[in-house]
């Protein structure tokens, strides 16, 4: 018997959860089919060392959903299943080779005592505009919202305010930081954030990313939900089945089918013909939707960007930090000598190179929910994002490169080699074999360099050439992240 739904999804990522959930609220039918065992995309919470240690695998920080749409939409049912936000009043850090560190803390004033008067200045320029800023992240552009943001824009600044607007978008990390911040801590503190938005410090458009990251932590912190990431999927999938709203893993898509030039159902790997009578939502990468689900369909010119490691460490006690006393309080520390460094490091990767001297972001979420791990145990969550596209990794080559990483690390942590219970590496081919979005390891799925973001990021818009099918997830706008844009921007659009 052929199965009948108005919504197939293909993928679990949270664009996927975020829009079955509204549309399922909404009343439509949903059925969301996940290749993997586990549902979740990018969001996973595993005991991936020893017991009693919940790492999150992939992301592990919720600001993106925290302060998004589909959160604002959906938080109080998600939080009546279970989801509980935890926050911090130390959100990041920079520990730099000397000893020296700088720290971005929750409000103005404290900022401005750590990073000097400068950031104020900061604050009072991004703030009267910070909607505008942010709408560009959480608007379908290519569409009559687009527009009237642009005209909002436009009779609020004017033309030459506009002009000059979106000409200070397009700034750099490395001129925004040198002309604003005499202090190379104050650099070197606020640079590695703009690896996160998946650009290097000297890419158009970091310094812009830079300061909506920047004023984003003060303003919201460092969110994690109790227990893991995987409660977010979790409260999900219990509200689209409480919706009866269907949520199936280890379905893969193989087709979307096409009749009559529109998009009618998918076929998964194991055969069954499963009807859309509304919409096909594909989260996949253009790679896939063009080169697989819709086959003979006009390939489209898609970059991926460099890969990543995750790096998961179980401590017999909490990581000692050398230096300020605060640094072991912090979420997310970064290690870097500063903006030379991290620009060195993007450089080196995108040459092919393992960098000298990596950017490592240590994240400790048991500073905010100590329910991660058993008492008085350390767990350390590591990424590194300036791995070489094309790398060829072996067993070997990820375990010695992690070696060189945690060396690194137990200069800053003199306890990390003596309290170190086990190790768990991931290399970019890893993570690939986990996530076929993550094309080559890249957790963004696709290169965020300007020709590839806001309205280049795949076609405008998220509808395909064939319609009723939708294309959704990280490789489209507003990109990668857990805010569920793309998810919840195609839901509020269908169910208009
Ligand atoms: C290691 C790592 C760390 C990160 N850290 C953070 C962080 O801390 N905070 C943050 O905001 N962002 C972070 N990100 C980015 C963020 O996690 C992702 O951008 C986001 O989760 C992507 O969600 P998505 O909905 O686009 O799809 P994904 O999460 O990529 O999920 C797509 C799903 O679709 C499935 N799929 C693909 N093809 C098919 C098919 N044909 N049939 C069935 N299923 C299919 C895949 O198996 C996958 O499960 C991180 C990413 C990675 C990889």
């Amino acid at each position: 018997m052929t199965r009948t739904f108005d919504a197939v999804v293909v993928g679990s990522g949270v664009n996927s959860l975020a829009c079955a959930a509204l549309l399922a609220r909404g009343g439509w039918g949903v059925c969301v089919l996940e290749r993997e065992a586990v549902v979740g995309g990018a969001i996973r919470t595993e005991e991936l060392t020893e017991p009693g240690f919940l790492h999150d695998t992939f992301s592990a920080w919720h600001p993106l959903w925290v302060g998004g749409a589909a959160h604002a939409e959906l938080g109080d049912e998600l939080a009546a299943r279970g989801l509980d936000y935890l926050n911090t009043d130390l959100p990041t850090a920079t520990a730099f080779p000397d000893g020296a560190s700088a720290f971005l803390l929750r409000s103005t004033e404290e900022n401005v005592a750590e990073l000097g008067a400068e950031w104020r200045g900061v604050v009072d320029s991004f703030l009267p505009n910070a909607d505008l800023a942010f709408a560009m992240l959480g608007t379908e552009l290519w569409s009559r919202s687009g527009i009237l943001l642009a005209l909002k824009a436009l009779r609020r600044l004017g033309p030459r305010g506009l002009t000059e607007y979106v000409g200070g978008t397009l700034v750099s990390s490395r001129d925004w930081l040198t002309e604003t911040f005499p202090s190379e801590q104050a650099r070197g503190l606020l640079a590695p954030w703009v690896l996160h938005t998946g650009l290097g410090p000297d890419a158009a458009s970091s310094g812009f990313m830079n300061q909506v990251i920047a004023v984003a932590i003060q303003e919201g912190g460092m969110p994690i939900p109790r227990g893991g990431g995987a409660r977010l999927v979790d409260a999900l999938v219990q509200l689209i089945r409480d919706r009866d709203g269907v949520v199936e893993a280890g379905r893969d898509v193989e087709r979307v089918l096409v009749e009559h030039g529109r998009a009618a159902g998918v076929r998964t790997g194991d055969g069954e013909e499963l009807r859309a009578e509304r919409a096909v939502i594909a989260n996949v990468t253009p790679t896939q939707l063009y080169g697989r689900l819709l086959p003979g369909a006009r390939a489209l010119r898609y970059r991926y960007g460099r890969g990543d490691m995750q790096i998961h460490l179980a401590l017999s006690e909490p990581a000692r930090w050398a230096g300020d006393e605060r640094l072991n309080r912090t979420a997310i520390v970064h290690l870097t000598p500063g903006l030379d460094g991290v620009s060195r490091a993007v450089n080196e990767a995108d040459r092919g190179l393992l960098p000298e001297e990596a950017t490592i972001v240590v994240g400790q979420p048991l500073t905010i929910d100590p329910s991660r791990g058993p008492e008085g145990k350390g767990l350390l969550w590591i990424q590194l994002q300036e791995l070489p596209r094309g790398f060829a990794w072996t067993e070997e080559a990820r375990e010695r490169y992690a070696d060189r990483i945690t060396e690194r690390l137990a200069r800053h942590i003199p306890n990390l080699e003596s309290s170190l219970l086990k190790r768990v590496v991931l290399s970019p081919a890893d993570l690939e074999r986990a996530n076929v979005n993550l094309v080559g390891g890249d957790p963004y799925s696709g290169a965020l360099s300007l020709d590839q973001n806001f309205l280049w990021r795949t076609r405008p818009g998220h509808a395909t050439e064939v319609k009723r099918l939708w294309h959704i997830g990280a490789s489209t706008h507003p990109g990668p992240g857990l805010g569920a844009g793309s998810g919840t921007l195609v839901a509020k659009r269908l169910l208009r």
